[in-house]
């Protein structure tokens, strides 16, 4: 059975490597965040476009280990359509995941689930929160309340 599972898990992952989900340009993104893990050497570029206070887009872009950008593109799927309160919850439920700490929150992980067998390398959890961690610093460090202003003076 759980020789099944982790096959199962390694497919998933590795279908998200070779095919990233998030991919793309994003015309004026909002929010634009770099992060790097030296450790491995990964490095990942974010953007994301808001409506209001929801997720519109968003593109990962990350060179790095099959972890690092499995990681990203699950992100991708999760995050879209989500209010950035709630991108915030699941961030914490991924940091949980990975620890291996309790979730406390009702919140489905979708393909993130996959990732579980990574908390058995420590190393690898850092490869595997990349994506969240540059994601959510960037969201923490905007301004409380702040609302994309779009010009319609002309
Ligand atoms: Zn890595």
């Amino acid at each position: 059975m759980n020789e099944q599972l982790d096959e199962l898990y390694r497919d998933i992952l590795m279908d998200h490597y070779k095919f990233p989900r998030g991919h793309k340009h994003i015309d004026q993104p909002d929010i634009i965040n770099e992060g790097k893990n030296p450790v491995c050497g990964d490095e990942i570029k974010v953007a994301v476009s808001l409506d209001h206070d929801t997720v519109r887009d968003i593109s990962v872009d990350c060179m790095g280990c099959a972890i690092s950008v499995a990681s990203g593109s699950m992100l991708v799927e999760l995050v879209r359509g989500k209010s950035l309160d709630e991108v915030k919850r699941i961030g914490r439920a991924v940091k949980a995941l990975l620890k291996g700490e309790e979730i406390n929150e009702d919140i489905d992980l979708g393909d993130l689930e996959a990732l579980r067998g990574v908390r058995k390398f420590p190393v690898r959890i850092k490869c595997a929160l990349l994506s969240w961690t540059t994601l959510i610093d960037a969201l923490e460090a905007r301004p409380e309340g702040s609302e994309t202003i779009v010009s319609s003076t002309e």
